[in-house]
């Protein structure tokens, strides 16, 4: 029997990539989400342009003939880099919320018996640079620094209690900072890593980029193909809980900088101007992930080396040539 599979968030980055790797792994596949994607067909056997906030759209997307789907991923979000996190703070707590709590609800109440949800590692409270890895427990006691980490620790908690009410297996990922081609790349939801190739992409050898904050804040970077790995292994797994995957290399703003410029064959300087940057540093256990036997394959050069061409293509699209 044909394995089948629910992937919302679809028209998304991650979403779009995930879908690829299910249909690889020869699932069935209907994808959902409120937009199509706007960089690449999607690869899903069924593709629904649904508004998830709505349960009625949710029960819609999960009912698969007579029954329902063998797997959900959950990765349906209003979602965007720190300039868009810190000005849309009611949005996100309004609309992820919505998707969450229906989607769970129904996903339980139908049958599924695997959920995936994905999380983020802005649940975890500022770091100092230096400090030790922090593990998933550690998460507790709770001070995120954006609402948009409350709305996924509140999500966790809820998909968790129906875990413990209900006949379904849930797996939680809380994601680090995931880049690569496909992605969003410009007009405010980019993250640092598809801001910073497009910024080089505009700039002349020897040009000036301008950076928000000072350049110290330390982040890891995971190449979307290893997230999508990890997404994988751990929903065929028994962890329970959530579960971090990430790149265990750090860097500082300006080391992205450097390294996308020296993917690009640029000299670029940096402008250091006012912005959302968010927290200090990271610095986050993959112990759990490890276990499974999950490893980073792509350290951020090359991973930013098979991210830049894509966002530099973009780039000169959008020049007209
Ligand atoms: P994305 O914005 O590209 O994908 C999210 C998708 O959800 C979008 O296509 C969007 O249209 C869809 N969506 C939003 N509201 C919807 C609605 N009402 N109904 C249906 N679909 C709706 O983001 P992504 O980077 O692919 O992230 C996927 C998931 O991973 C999100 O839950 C995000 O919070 C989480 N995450 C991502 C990162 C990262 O670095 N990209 C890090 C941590 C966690």
């Amino acid at each position: 029997m044909t394995k089948t599979a629910l992937v919302c968030g679809a028209g998304g980055f991650i979403g779009g990539h995930l879908v690829r790797k299910l249909k690889a792994e020869g699932y069935w596949v209907r994808g959902v989400d409120i937009k199509e994607h706007e960089f690449m067909p999607s690869a899903a056997d069924e593709f629904l342009l649904l508004d998830l906030r709505e349960e009625p759209n949710c029960q819609a997307a999960l009912r698969l003939g007579d029954g329902t789907f063998d797997e959900v991923y959950q990765l349906a979000a209003d979602m965007g880099g720190m300039g868009f996190i810190h000005t849309a703070e009611c949005e996100i707590m309004h609309n992820s919320a919505l998707i969450n709590i229906h989607m769970i609800h129904n996903a339980a109440q139908m049958g599924v018996p695997r959920y995936f949800f994905s999380s983020s590692v802005c649940v975890y409270r500022d770091m100092k640079p230096g400090e030790p890895e922090m593990t998933e427990a550690e998460a507790i006691p709770a001070n995120p620094d954006n609402e948009y980490g409350w709305e996924k620790l509140y999500a966790e908690r809820m998909a968790m209690a129906y875990a413990r009410h209900h006949d379904i297996k849930v797996r939680i990922a809380r994601f680090q900072n995931c880049y690569g081609p496909y992605g969003t790349w410009r007009g405010g939801r980019e993250k640092a890593p598809a801001a910073i190739c497009r910024k080089v992409a505009e700039a002349e050898d020897g040009g000036t980029i301008e950076v928000w904050g000072d350049g110290t804040a330390i982040r890891s970077y995971t190449y979307v193909d290893d997230m999508i790995d990890g997404i994988y292994l751990l929903m065929h797994s028994d962890l329970e809980g959530a579960v971090n995957i990430g790149c265990p290399q750090y860097v500082t703003v300006d080391e992205l900088v450097a390294t996308v410029a020296e993917v690009a064959g640029k000299r670029i300087h940096i402008r250091h101007v006012e912005g959302p940057v968010g927290v200090q540093s990271r610095n986050f256990s993959n112990e759990r992930i490890y276990s499974l036997g999950w490893r980073a394959r792509y350290y951020l050069k090359d991973g930013i080396a098979r991210t830049y061409p894509w966002i530099e293509e973009q780039v000169r699209a959008a020049r007209g040539g």
